[in-house]
């Protein structure tokens, strides 16, 4: 097409493009030669028709109304897509009766009303009329040839004229279609088909062959009958043709309503079609993006590291990973439909049930557990649980999913630094923190319940510190270890032993019906503990005493309990050791009694009430008096005398002992040296000073003796200081050191009850000490032949070869007297020579002495009338 427009002159170009642009070179060339030839029939028929008389020009004009009038109203043929114009018989009859110009030109008209009705394009609008016009002309002419031939044959018979007009309509028809469907033949650059006639021939050319026979009998008719025929034929032939092209218009509406039906049908079956196939797309897509998901969500669950599991609300495996099943132990279908809970050991189930029924039936979303399982082996494996709601991809029936992790390897070390908190690490034994607890909770029942009755003890060893020192370290373990063991094994089973630290104990005894059952328990544990230890290839006899508090008492606090047991236990010890005591009410006041008399010493200290007594110290062989022991004195402005056994121990649990031995120092070393000063005899005279335990703590000892020596200007082999053996034992490797110090001062060291502690003899060489003094309990028994005896006599002997002073004190009768004197005993102080004195009855003494001495007497000076103390 552009081809053909590029050859034209441009203004021609321009109409052609405007015009007709789908038309090629052939196609134009095509519709030109048919327009110009049709126009060419036209104006030959119309100059045909306008010399006809002036009658049949009337009919002629009145046949192309009426043929221009039907091609408004057109025939629909059947279903097919074609129609014919029931003007064709009028045009037919033209043709018969005025011959082929008349027909032509009514054929036009016809044609160009029926093209201008249906079609827009002004070629089809010019070149439909000049083919119909073209083809009428060559039909009509061939009509009128073979009709005029026949005449003159003399074959006028109506069958052979009705013959003719069937044929010559159906010419009609085929040329006229033939020439309208070349065109788009031409367009599309293809040659003629037959099929494009034959297509087209069917109802409709039967149809124009009727036309044309109806036509023809109408022209016989006329011939026979004349014009009136016609007349009264026509308007019944439109009305007919009225009816049926309406029908055919209603048909068509019908038709056309119901296609439009079936179409908006069939749009609307597409769009679901298509929205079907978008939601299949999507959803395929939305599938595969599931399939994507839950492959991905199979594979992270197969392959995870951590136990998993689905489960039904119920606990229920409906599926599983390796992991779990490695977990525990399970081989690939052994867990399968098995619920969870038999997994899990029966001190978690209710846990786990308790939070499988909140999911359940509460709607919470998730729940975490620690839990314990039971591997297939048998063992135990604590698992960090975690369960939450969960919808599988692509399924929708919801479960749980589980994830439990193997924290066996956790559990296992906080338990380790759990036991390792609570537990004494030598024994096993829970410690003082866990014994708190336990009796925290005691306590509490208590409260709640009176019914709950419980009770406490504590126990301490009365000679643990001696036996740590002397055997070592190992050894006291080992004791320690086999000491727990017996008082396990004495315990009844919901009995709980404690160890405190160092060698306490404690127990706490739950679920018994009197009090006496505590006692027997106890009695039962100080016979045991009293039995031999074998520690370190040693025999070791050793007792323990033991405090007991009940709940009787009303507690609130486990403190207080353990305070009364401990309060309770010191009364043992008091009591002579290897013994219970019994908590109860007075011994409650004592321990009041006992703060009030630590507060009052202390004021004691400032305001005088304390003063020094001094005992004697005479030779047995001669009867000299050779020193004295200065011993504490308290004067209580309400009670009187104070013993030092009352306010010594409570001094140096208060630390009050420090300025106490201070002020005894200070006091004896002035005392000695204001009696030194009486009379050159008394310049040997020396003091026995008494050293606390807690002193040697102190590391200011060395100073504080020094400074009592100087300020008294003492010679400081004057003053000797007395050490208890059991201080000795027990702190030596402290003491040992200050010890040295104070020998190399000059001043004298004492071993005071001596025989008490636990020191082998030969321990005795490697001390840096001048004398010892035999304890009183040995002297007390002195009888000969007696055990006692037997030890004085070993003592004073081995005293005697290391050349360490012997003193015997507590004689109280001539006989001790006599007999240690006969052991060979240097020194003894006791009520049979003095009590212990007030200064201004020492220095009596002391002036009796130094008159009797002038006197020249010789005898024993001591004077066991005076007692002042
Ligand atoms: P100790 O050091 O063994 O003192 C000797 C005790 O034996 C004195 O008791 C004394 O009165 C007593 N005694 C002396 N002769 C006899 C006797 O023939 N028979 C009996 N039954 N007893 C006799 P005291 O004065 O009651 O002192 C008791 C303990 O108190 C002393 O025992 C000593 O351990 C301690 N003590 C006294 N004064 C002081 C002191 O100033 N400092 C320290 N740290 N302790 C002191
Ligand atoms: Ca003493
Ligand atoms: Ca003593």
């Amino acid at each position: 097409m552009s081809s053909s427009a590029t050859s034209l002159p441009a203004p021609w170009a321009r109409l052609h493009a405007a015009l007709m642009p789908d038309y090629n070179r052939k196609a134009t060339a095509y519709w030109w030669t048919v327009v110009l030839l049709g126009a060419v029939a036209l104006l030959h028929s119309a100059i045909t028709v306008a010399g006809l008389p002036v009658v049949a020009l009337a009919q002629v004009l009145a046949g192309m109304v009426v043929a221009a009038a039907a091609g408004l109203f057109p025939v629909r043929i059947g279903r097919s897509k074609s129609s014919f114009a029931a003007g064709e018989i009028f045009i037919f009859l033209l043709l018969l009766l005025h011959g082929p110009a008349a027909a032509t030109l009514a054929a036009g008209c016809e044609t160009f009303v029926g093209a201008a009705r249906t079609s827009k394009r002004w070629t089809s609008r010019i070149a439909s009329p000049t083919m119909s016009a073209l083809a009428m002309f060559g039909t009509g002419s061939l009509l009128h040839t073979v009709l005029r031939a026949l005449q003159r044959e003399g074959l006028t018979n109506a069958g052979l004229t009705v013959v003719a007009a069937m044929l010559c309509a159906v010419l009609y028809f085929a040329g006229s279609t033939l020439m309208v469907s070349a065109v788009p033949r031409f367009k599309r650059n293809e040659r003629l088909q037959m099929s494009d006639w034959l297509s087209v021939f069917g109802w409709v050319g039967i149809a124009f062959a009727g036309s044309g026979a109806v036509a023809a009998l109408l022209y016989l008719t006329f011939l026979q009958s004349g014009q009136g025929v016609l007349m009264a034929v026509v308007p019944i032939l439109a009305l007919l043709l009225a009816t049926l092209h309406y029908h055919g218009r209603h048909q068509d509406t019908l038709e056309a309503s119901q296609q439009a039906a079936a179409d908006a049908a069939a749009r609307q079956a597409e769009a679901m079609a298509l929205a079907a196939l978008r939601e299949t797309e999507v959803a395929a897509l939305h599938l595969k993006q599931l399939q994507e998901s839950e492959r991905r969500f199979h594979s992270a669950f197969t392959h995870a590291s951590i136990g998993m599991a689905l489960l039904s609300f119920e606990g229920r495996i409906l599926q599983d990973n390796a992991a779990l099943r490695l977990l525990l132990g399970l081989d690939d279908a052994a867990s399968r439909r098995q619920r969870i809970q038999e997994f899990v050991v029966d001190a978690d189930l209710a846990a786990l049930n308790r939070q499988l029924a909140r999911v359940n039936e509460l709607g919470f979303e998730a729940f975490a557990l620690e839990l314990r399982c039971r591997h297939r082996d048998g063992h135990e494996v604590w698992v960090a649980a975690h369960c939450s709601f969960f919808s599988e991809p692509g399924s929708t029936a919801p479960c749980l999913i589980l994830q439990a992790q193997d924290i066996t390897a956790r559990r296992e070390a906080e338990a380790g630094l759990h036991h390792i908190a609570f537990h004494d690490a030598l024994t096993g034994l829970p410690n003082r923190r866990r014994f708190s607890e336990y009796l925290g909770q005691a306590v509490a029942r208590a409260a709640a319940e009176p019914d709950h009755r419980f009770a406490v003890m504590f126990i301490d060893f009365d000679r643990f510190k001696l036996i740590n020192d002397s055997l070592g370290h190992g050894a006291g373990d080992e004791f320690l270890i086999q000491v727990s063991r017996r008082i396990q094994s004495k315990l009844r089973p919901h009995d709980i032993v404690a160890r405190l630290g160092g060698d306490e104990f404690a127990i706490l005894s739950q679920q018994f019906e009197h009090d006496s059952d505590v006692i027997v328990l106890a009695e039962r544990l100080l016979l045991a503990l009293r039995e031999t230890f074998h520690v370190a290839g040693t025999e070791l006899n050793s007792s323990a005493s033991i405090g007991i508090t009940t709940s009787s008492i009303g507690y609130a606090t486990p403190e207080d309990v353990l305070r009364d047991a401990d309060i309770a236990m010191y009364k043992a010890k008091a009591a002579g050791k290897a013994r219970y005591a019994l908590f109860d009410v007075e011994l409650h006041a004592e321990v009041a009694q006992r703060l009030r008399l630590e507060g009052e010493l202390r004021k004691a200290l400032g305001e005088g009430q304390l003063s020094a007594a001094f005992q004697p110290l005479y030779e047995l062989a001669g009867g000299r008096l050779c020193g004295f022991e200065a011993l504490a004195r308290w004067t209580h402005p309400e009670q009187g005398a104070i013993g030092p056994d009352r306010f010594i121990p409570i001094a140096e649990e208060s630390g009050l002992i420090v300025p106490i031995t201070d002020f005894m120092l200070q006091r004896a070393c002035q005392q000695l040296k204001e009696w030194q000063a009486l009379d050159p005899q008394f310049e040997s005279l020396t003091v026995n000073v008494n050293i606390s335990g807690k002193d040697l703590n102190q590391p200011g000892l060395v100073a504080r003796v020094m400074r009592a020596i100087v300020m008294a200007r003492l010679q400081p082999q004057c003053l000797k200081l007395e050490l208890t053996e059991n201080i000795l034992m027990t702190q030596l490797d402290a003491a040992l050191p200050m010890l040295e110090e104070l020998r190399a001062l000059g001043v004298g060291l004492s071993v005071d009850d001596f025989g008490t502690g636990f020191s082998s003899l030969s321990h005795l060489a490697q001390l840096p000490i001048d004398s010892l003094k035999v304890d009183r309990s040995f002297v007390r028994n002195l009888r000969s032949e007696s055990k006692s005896a037997a030890v004085v006599r070993a003592i004073v002997q081995l005293g005697n070869s290391l050349g360490k002073e012997v003193i015997a004190e507590g004689i109280e009768t001539p006989s001790q007297f006599a007999l240690l004197r006969e052991m060979g005993c240097g020194l003894g102080q006791g009520f049979h020579m003095s009590r212990p004195l007030a200064p201004a009855a020492a220095l009596a003494l002391l002036q009796r002495t130094l008159a009797e001495s002038h006197r020249g007497l010789p005898a024993p000076a001591f004077d066991n009338a005076v007692m002042l103390h």
